[in-house]
């Protein structure tokens, strides 16, 4: 089976449509790995089986996967307790015997030098030490960790960072998720063992990412970049909590120096088709907003 675990999130509900989609995947071999089986009804309904897991309670994994199965382990968002959760998914992937653990990390892998990215770094190792097949799926920047910020935006006309003039290789969640889905159902060998640095055909600025709100939306939105410090009092004084402002801050920092403008095109190679533009997903959330 081909099997995604986080599969009622953003990214794992993509890589589902993009599964079922493919003429080559049967809807029968294709599973939803979820915590939550009201929130995964409608996968049911299309036919995906079940299966119901925490990655936060080891002995619920145990049915999880099975041998000679694809999976795709999309990391957990609780950020913190992430290197215990997925050291439980790996442990159950192995005890089954799966035939291709492929795992969602981060753009730069053992290079990226931000706080988010050590939970990423300390899973590829247990993933590396655990002997399974592997796929590294290294994402950059969702364009969507932009545009669904896109309100304060417009009420300020203003976008707000500490990233300099950093640009930033980004992608659509469903870029992202049609690569996943390809090293799933792709031919079995093709992709194992392998790292892919993925992101977007484009390198882009906070600068013209304004520009280009203010071009599609009629507004005037200049870009405010400010120190880190000022930075993460804007945040934590818009109720955004100490910690998660703490990260944003240092995301910046890492767009400021280039940690996530990498491009190799291994992105655009994945899904066969060039990446989307961000004026694209722009005009999708101003169109929702
Ligand atoms: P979401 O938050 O939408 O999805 C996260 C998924 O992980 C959800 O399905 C969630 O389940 C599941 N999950 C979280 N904790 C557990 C748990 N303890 N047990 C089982 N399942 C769990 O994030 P996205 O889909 O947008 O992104 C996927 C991942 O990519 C994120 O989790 C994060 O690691 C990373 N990420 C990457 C970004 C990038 O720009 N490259 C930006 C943000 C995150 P449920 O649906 O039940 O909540």
């Amino acid at each position: 089976s081909l099997v995604v675990t986080g599969a009622t999130g953003q990214l794992g509900r993509l890589v589902i449509d993009a599964l079922l989609a493919d003429p080559t995947v049967p809807a029968e071999s294709v599973v939803a790995v979820v915590r939550d089986k009201a929130k995964a009804a409608g996968l049911a309904e299309r036919g995906v089986e079940l299966r119901i897991a925490d990655y936060s309670k080891p002995e619920t994994l145990a049915g999880a996967f099975e041998a000679g199965d694809r999976v795709l382990l999309v990391s957990g968002s609780e950020v913190g307790q992430r290197v215990a959760q997925h050291t439980a998914v790996i442990d159950a992937a192995k005890a089954a015997g799966v035939a291709q653990l492929a795992y969602t990390g981060v753009l730069g892998g053992d290079e990226a030098d931000f706080d988010l990215a050590a939970e990423h770094k300390v899973t590829e190792r247990l993933v590396l030490d655990s002997g399974l097949p592997y796929t590294f799926l290294r994402n950059g920047w969702y364009t969507e960790n932009y545009t669904a910020n896109l309100a304060p935006v417009l009420a300020h006309g203003a976008v707000v960072a500490n990233a300099g003039e950093g640009r930033i290789a980004s992608a659509s969640r469903a870029d992202y998720a049609a690569a996943a889905a390809a090293v799933l159902a792709g031919p079995a060998d093709e992709h194992l063992n392998k790292a892919y640095e993925l992101s977007g055909d484009t390198a882009w600025s906070l600068a013209e990412y304004a520009a280009e709100v203010a071009a599609q939306s009629g507004r005037e939105i200049t870009y405010s970049n400010v120190p880190a410090e000022a930075h993460l009092a804007i945040l934590t004084g818009a109720g955004v909590p100490a910690p998660f402002a703490e990260i944003l801050v240092d995301v910046d920092r890492a767009v400021e120096h280039g940690a996530l403008a990498r491009q190799t095109g291994d992105l655009a190679r994945l899904i066969g088709r060039p990446t989307t533009p961000i004026a694209v997903t722009i005009k999708e959330a101003l169109a929702g907003s």
